[in-house]
């Protein structure tokens, strides 16, 4: 079971003045229970590669192939694609427009040719998944709630589909401090459960490190680099070369080893590079 992307190019705008090649020569394979990162600055063709994963755009190049069928070959099958890869747009919010919660996430599942009691079931389950108490939410207007709530209740509209796929494009955008780390922490949550394969997409490295097992890095529509976030961050340089960021941690092990420090340069988390640093020093003292 995967996501494979094979050869994409995805141009804007063809034979116009304004056409732009969004995606060129992509090949990767998103597994079954992967947490994957896809991550690359504005423009660099990320929001683009994760509309071909579910068929909702289709490359002027290449195959994208779910689950072994091949997307847009069979359109009957692009139903069942679209209920499989469950996509979350940025900014999903927007696309909240019914009078309750309830009503809102039951959008998806009404399509399906359910029952009204699996309906109700889904849209409690998927409620739950992201952390509401399905009573106290479920009859609230979405546009009474915060703005890190009503993601929630939009990406609950997706997971009552029950894809097996969860992508999402920048969900943390725009929400302050707390919002984010309690929306990372449900997203964790979600992908920890086993249930879903998750797809993150951010500009932020900070954030991805964290979470995700494999990072893929887009640059200019290319693929530019692909591994596990220690791989990625001990290029912390080349990172830097193409304007991404890297973890402030990161950051501060290249400037010190820049200075004379040696420490290994794939530390992602804090604890492990205070560990690093204190050895560092103490080793220093002694010669
Ligand atoms: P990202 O999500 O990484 O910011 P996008 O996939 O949105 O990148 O955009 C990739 C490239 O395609 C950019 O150069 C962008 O300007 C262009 N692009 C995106 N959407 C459109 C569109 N609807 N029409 C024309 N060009 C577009
Ligand atoms: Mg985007």
């Amino acid at each position: 079971m995967s996501i494979i992307a094979e050869n994409i190019k995805y141009v804007y705008s063809e034979g116009t003045p304004f056409v732009t090649v969004a995606l060129d020569n992509v090949n990767m394979t998103v597994e079954k229970g992967d947490f994957l990162g896809i991550i690359g600055h504005t423009g660099s063709g990320k929001s683009t590669l994760i509309q071909l994963f579910n068929g909702l755009e289709m490359p002027a190049e290449g195959k994208i192939i779910v689950d072994g069928v091949s997307v847009g070959e069979d359109k009957k099958k692009l139903k069942n694609i679209r209920q499989t890869v469950g996509l979350v747009f940025q900014y999903p919010e927007y696309q909240l427009f019914e009078e309750t919660v309830a009503k809102d996430v039951a959008f998806g599942p009404l399509n399906l040719n359910l029952s009204q009691d699996e309906i109700n079931s889904r849209v409690k389950e998927a409620l739950e998944l992201v952390g509401f108490d399905y009573n106290k939410i479920k009859d609230l207007s979405p546009f009474d709630l915060s703005g890190g709530q009503k993601r929630r209740v939009a990406i609950a509209g997706v997971l009552a589909m029950k894809p097996d796929y969860l992508i999402l494009d920048e969900p943390t955008a725009g929400l302050d401090p707390a919002g984010r780390n309690e929306l990372f922490s449900q997203i964790k949550k979600l992908h920890g459960k086993g249930n879903f394969t998750v797809v993150l997409v951010s500009h932020s490295m900070e954030d991805i490190a964290k979470l995700v097992n494999k990072v893929i890095v887009l640059y200019k529509g290319k693929i530019h680099m692909k591994g596990t976030p220690k791989e990625i961050y001990s290029q912390s340089e080349e990172l830097k070369r193409i304007g991404l960021g890297v973890p402030q941690i990161a950051e501060i092990v290249l400037e010190l080893n820049k200075r004379g420090f040696n420490i290994k340069n794939d530390i992602i988390n804090v604890e492990e590079a205070t560990a690093e640093i204190l050895k560092e020093i103490r080793r220093r003292k002694n010669v």
